[in-house]
């Protein structure tokens, strides 16, 4: 006997109702996107490891132990054998092709966004996925095109705050947080891991080693009783230098003339190693323990960084599980339910399945919603069916087939009427008539 094979642990199926609502989701930010003048980017779902190593970073928990990764053995000799990873984000991806592409070459900014499905080998719960969905943008260009501006990285959190507005997110918090240039991030850097030496030894056994390899990462520790100890380490603010900390004044200045609301948090640094200056997140109380809707930041190193020219930039990526969990959980849901079938088309007897495909066809034509019965059935059988499904049932028999005239019940008014088949799409289209 076979095992029944089920989705893999971390992945899930969605099916209907809720692919609705994501296609409602993903339909709403291209929306938005495409009133911010965004374009759409969309790249492969693996890439080469170096890429990622590159990027994210070797000492980042993605790139550390994350990651889905596969020698891909050559098949012929003019190839060569790689190490290829299923993408953990997408950001390194666009940038990659941003510099394949030569977009800098244009001089102008390119403002891209993609959605699809990232891959990381974490512990799966709530909110927490080995495949899950983003739905990300960025903004990037070379200095001239003045991708380096505050006014870029305002202009992108205050899209947010319209595309959460748009979704029907409500309570969203803006988490708000600069971590300066790459210099400044060294020194800060040199001044925690020294602030940590005494403290550490207190600590979790994953701040024990980050106070070593990445003592920035021991600001995101989530083991409550290292808490009252991070609180008293030294403050990234406090390293950055007067140009990062004009940057971010600027930023803040201009949220705070578009009515964008944020709160300032001093331990966002982000998992990610290729943030500069701005970096933020998008929390969402409803969410308990995996409480992010969106993380992101500035990257004005990131291109040179895999050998591209100097291209300064910004973005950010939901996690759109997030965003279904949500509204989900917001009852939001109903709103986004698919349309309800406008008809359900009952054939009596197997010999008017084509005569009732032919009429199905003639008003889904005219752009009504319609659920095609079966002959086989019986007459009461077709009633629970369509009751189920659909708003009202037209009966096709050999008699209504001769005569041109269909019989129609509708359910809320119980109400059953005899419609000439030339009337019967307009009829149908007026919900409350019958
Ligand atoms: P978290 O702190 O929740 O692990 P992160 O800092 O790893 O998030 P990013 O890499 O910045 O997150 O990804 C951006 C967004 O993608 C997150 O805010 C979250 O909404 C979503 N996301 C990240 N990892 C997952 C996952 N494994 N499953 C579902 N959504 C995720
Ligand atoms: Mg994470």
């Amino acid at each position: 006997m076979s095992q029944t094979l089920k989705a893999v642990r971390g992945t899930r199926d969605l099916l209907p109702p809720e692919t609705a609502l994501w296609n409602r989701i993903e339909s709403t930010a291209r929306s938005v996107f495409a009133r911010y003048n965004f374009g759409e980017i969309r790249t492969p779902v693996f890439e080469d490891t170096a890429l990622f190593a590159r990027s994210v970073g070797e000492e980042t928990d993605i790139v550390s132990k994350e990651m889905y990764t596969w020698e891909d053995r050559a098949r012929a000799q003019s190839e060569k054998t790689q190490t290829l990873t299923l993408r953990p984000e997408n950001t390194a991806g666009v940038v990659r092709a941003y510099i394949e592409h030569k977009l800098g070459e244009t001089g102008q900014l390119q403002k891209l966004y993609y959605i699809g499905p990232q891959f990381r080998r974490e512990r799966p719960q709530k909110g927490r996925y080995r495949q899950f969905s983003q739905i990300g943008a960025e903004v990037i260009g070379p200095p001239s095109a003045g991708s380096e501006s505050p006014l870029r990285d305002a202009e992108v959190l205050e899209m947010l705050a319209t595309l959460l507005d748009e979704l029907g997110i409500k309570g969203w918090t803006l988490e708000l947080n600069s971590v300066g240039s790459a210099a400044d991030r060294e020194r800060y850097n040199q001044t925690l891991r020294e602030a940590l030496i005494p403290l550490a030894p207190k600590m979790c056994v994953d701040c024990r080693r980050r106070a070593v390899t990445n003592p920035l990462r021991v600001l995101d520790c989530k083991v409550p009783e290292d808490q009252p100890i991070i609180e008293t380490l030294p403050r990234i603010y406090d390293s950055l230098d007067e140009a990062s900390k004009a940057h971010f004044a600027a930023v803040t200045a201009t949220l705070d003339a578009a009515g964008v609301p944020y709160t300032r948090n001093h331990r966002l640094v982000r998992g990610l190693d290729y943030y500069t200056r701005t970096t933020f997140e998008f929390t969402h109380g409803g969410l308990g323990a995996q409480n992010a809707l969106l993380g992101g930041g500035r990257y004005d190193g990131l291109s040179e960084a895999i050998g591209g020219p100097r291209a300064p930039g910004i973005g950010f990526a939901m996690g759109e599980d997030r965003l279904v969990l949500t509204l989900l959980a917001q009852e939001l849901n109903q709103k986004s339910a698919p349309p309800q079938v406008d008809a359900y088309i009952a054939p009596l007897g197997e010999s008017l399945n084509s005569a009732a495909l032919a009429l199905a066809r003639e008003l889904r034509h005219t752009g009504l919603y319609i659920e095609l019965g079966e002959g086989s059935f019986r007459l009461k059988k077709s009633f629970e069916a369509a009751d189920k499904t659909a708003r009202s049932i037209v009966i096709l028999g050999e008699d209504e087939l001769q005569s041109g005239i269909l019989t129609v019940k509708t359910f809320a008014t119980g109400v059953q009427t005899k419609v000439p088949r030339a009337e019967l799409a307009a009829f149908l289209a007026e919900p409350l008539k019958g």
